[in-house]
């Protein structure tokens, strides 16, 4: 039913049946927005908040999301929690691994910008001095809703993209 909402404008009825009539990045950009598949991978306090969020309460399966332990089946990472220099390499290792095409929300003040460790000597300033950030979600912690608004942002960035740009 979702598609047939999604598509409405686009579904033309026809003697002896309907038809789906619609621009090719449409069609892409609506399957890789409806099937997140975010990589397991926690590094601190935020962790939890993101954990919550992928818990029945919150339900982020809805959305098509679920947690992959592979980064080789995964095409998310929601850096949740303060990313020290020691782990930035094995952050960027994954996300190499990941599969195209990926994205990243930094979900957090740790993940965006260092968050209360911000002149910490072993603290990185932002996940984006290792990988780049599509989406930055606010908050020490944030709460699952601002996790879910960061989804959802995401999801309206993908919609916009077009495959004659890839
Ligand atoms: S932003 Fe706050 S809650 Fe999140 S990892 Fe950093 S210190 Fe913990």
């Amino acid at each position: 039913m979702a598609v047939v909402n999604k598509f409405a404008s686009a579904i033309k009825r026809l003697p002896g049946g309907t038809v789906l009539v619609a621009p090719l990045d449409a069609v892409v950009n609506w399957a890789k927005e409806s099937s997140l598949w975010y990589l397991s991978f926690g590094l601190a306090c935020c962790a939890i908040e993101m954990m919550a969020t992928a818990a029945s309460r919150y339900d982020l399966d809805r959305f098509g999301m679920i947690f992959r332990t592979s980064p080789r089946q995964a095409d998310l990472m929601i850096v949740a929690g303060t990313v020290t220099k020691k782990m930035a390499p094995m952050l960027r290792r994954l996300y190499d691994q990941m599969a195209e095409p990926k994205y990243v929300i930094a979900f957090g003040g740790c993940a965006s910008a260092g968050g209360p460790y911000y002149d910490a000597y072993s603290v990185v300033q932002g996940v984006d001095h290792v990988v780049p950030v599509d989406v930055y979600v606010p908050g020490c912690p944030p709460r699952p809703e601002n996790l879910i608004q960061g989804i959802l942002k995401l999801q309206e960035k993908i919609h916009k993209q077009s495959l004659a740009a890839v």
